[in-house]
Order: structure tokens, then C-alpha cells, then sequence
């Protein structure tokens, strides 16, 4: 019988570390965690994470992975809810604190799901920017699109911190920034207060004034793809009026002109 001698302790399964936190407003926080060397993942998609409380009991959530798939380290990007079962306790989380990571990753924000087109518009609220945080980083993202539109749509200018800070990084990182700073649009908005740009997605879309701002040809199902992740009322407002012009909805079997995730499951649904 064979004996492994001095064998090195592995990580409980599926378990990660904590490696920054930053908090963006009283209600909104990114972290960083290490990354086990077999999680494999495309830009776009979300993987299911969690605690475990006192007694070993789990609460996972859907997250969508906010970090590039180049990149060494994963980034989530999280709302708090106050009384949320999984983010009252997230909220706490400190560097050198485990997490729980599920190893399957799915997600419908996909490239594979979309025609060729010349453009593609990212349209999110809160923090149904974090797929996008990891689209915008990947290379393959330039090279199918001439353009990249990424609107952001929050409440208050704080709600955009974390966004303005990805782009801003983006721009100026040596792997990416020349494309970033070439081909992505970023369109911030905000609906409470004075800001450069305000109004909400579903206007600025509705009424061209995103196009005409940007000095773009009107929505256009032959040139145009799309990619939306907000509240399930967002994502159905946009879904019709791109229907409305044809747009057609993709999927890996039949990619199409545009994709929808929700960006959390609202209460009651
Ligand atoms: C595909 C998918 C991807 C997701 N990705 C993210 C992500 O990247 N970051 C993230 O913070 N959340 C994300 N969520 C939501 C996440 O799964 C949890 O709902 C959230 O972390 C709150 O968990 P909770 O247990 O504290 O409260 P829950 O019981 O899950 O939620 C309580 C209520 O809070 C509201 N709520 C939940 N999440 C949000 C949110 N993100 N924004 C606004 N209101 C919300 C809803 O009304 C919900 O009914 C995603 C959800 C889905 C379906």
C-alpha cells in the first residue's frame, strides 16, 4: 500500500479568499478574491457564490463575474441588502475571509449569442454593469465590434464610482488600452441629480437622444447588437422597443441581434 507522505493541504472545496474590498456607497462594494487555477469562465457570465453561516449552513447567489478572464485574480461587484440572507453578512467580508465559489459558470451576456454587427451597445443599471465590467476588458470584444457603447445608468453620480473607476483603469492598462480607449463609448447617467448626461436607458433610447449625443446613426438591426442587464422592468422596456425594429434575440444555437439578463430577481418574481 502506498502512503502520500507530507501531503500539502488542499483548500476546502470550493472555497475562495478575499483579497480587497473596497466600498463604493453605503449600499454598494466590490471584492476580490483569488482564483482557483482550474475556473474557467467567459466574459459576461455568472457563477453562483456564498457564506456559510455559524451552523454550516450556505446562502449562494448569482454574481456576475466582474473581472476579465485574463485576469489572475475574480471581481464581484454587490449591492447591499439590509436584510438580504446572503449580502446583510457579505457586506462584512474582509480580506483573508473565505467565500464560497461554485465552479459552474453559465450566462446568456454572451459574444457566441450575437451576429456580427458594427456596434455593440451595453445597457445596464446598478450593478448590471459588473458582466460588462468584464466584457469591456476582453480583447475579443474590439475585435467584433468597431464600437462599444457602455451605458450606465444609476440613480446618483456616487452610484457610478465603480464603473468610472473600471474605464478609467481600462483605458490606461497596457494589454488593453489602446483598444479601450479607441472603441468604447462610455455613456454615464444619473436620474436624481444634475450630471452630464441624465434620463433614464429606456428615454435615452426611446427618444434617439443616446444616438444623436454620441452622433450615431439611429438603432439599426442590420449594423447593431445589443446586450442589456437591469431589473426585469428595464429589461423588458428595451426588449420592445428593439423588437419594435426587428431586433431579433439571440441564442448559442442561433445567435441573434440582441441578449438580456436580469441583473437580480426582483421581490415576488
Ligand atoms: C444572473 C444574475 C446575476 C446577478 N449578479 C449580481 C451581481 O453581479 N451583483 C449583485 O449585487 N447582485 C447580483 N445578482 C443578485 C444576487 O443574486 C442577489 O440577489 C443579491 O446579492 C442580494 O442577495 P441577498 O441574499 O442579500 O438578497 P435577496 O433575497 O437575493 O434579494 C432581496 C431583494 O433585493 C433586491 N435585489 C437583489 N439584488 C439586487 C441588485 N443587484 N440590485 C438591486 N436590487 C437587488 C431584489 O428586490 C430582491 O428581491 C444577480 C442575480 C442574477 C439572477
Amino acid at each position: 500500500m502506498s502512503q502520500i507522505q507530507n501531503p500539502t493541504p488542499l483548500a476546502a472545496p470550493d472555497q475562495v479568499k478575499v483579497t480587497a474590498v473596497t466600498h463604493w456607497t453605503d449600499k454598494l462594494f466590490s471584492f476580490q478574491t483569488d482564483r482557483p487555477p482550474s475556473f474557467r469562465f467567459q466574459s459576461g457570465e455568472f457563477a453562483m457564490i456564498g457564506l456559510a453561516d455559524n451552523d454550516g449552513k450556505v446562502v449562494t447567489r448569482a454574481y456576475s463575474i466582474a473581472s476579465p478572464h485574463w485576469d489572475d485574480h475574480l471581481e464581484f461587484y454587490s449591492i447591499i441588502v439590509p436584510d438580504g440572507p446572503l449580502t446583510a453578512r457579505l457586506r462584512h467580508i474582509q480580506i483573508g475571509d473565505d467565500i464560497i465559489l461554485r465552479p459552474k459558470t453559465t450566462g446568456t451576456l454572451n459574444l457566441a449569442r450575437l451576429r456580427d454587427g458594427k456596434r455593440l451597445y451595453l445597457l445596464a443599471t446598478g450593478t448590471g454593469f459588473a458582466p460588462f465590467a468584464s466584457l469591456i476588458r476582453d480583447p475579443k470584444t474590439y475585435e467584433r465590434f468597431e464600437k462599444v457603447i457602455l451605458v450606465h445608468g444609476c440613480r446618483t453620480i456616487t452610484e457610478l464610482g465603480y464603473s468610472q473607476k473600471i474605464v478609467a483603469d481600462s483605458r490606461a492598462h497596457p494589454l488593453i488600452g489602446e483598444m479601450v480607449t479607441a472603441q468604447l463609448h462610455y455613456v454615464p447617467s444619473v436620474t436624481r441629480e444634475n450630471f452630464t448626461q441624465t434620463g433614464r436607458i429606456t428615454k435615452l433610447l426611446a427618444d434617439g437622444k443616446l444616438v444623436s449625443t454620441l452622433v450615431l446613426p439611429p438603432l439599426d438591426a442590420d449594423y447593431d447588437r445589443i446586450m442589456i442587464c437591469g431589473s426585469i422592468g428595464l429589461n423588458q422596456d428595451i426588449a420592445a422597443q428593439l423588437l419594435a425594429k426587428n431586433f431579433q434575440e439571440g441564442n448559442l444555437s442561433s445567435p441573434g441581434d440582441y441578449v438580456i439578463e436580469r441583473a437580480f430577481v426582483g421581490n415576488g418574481i
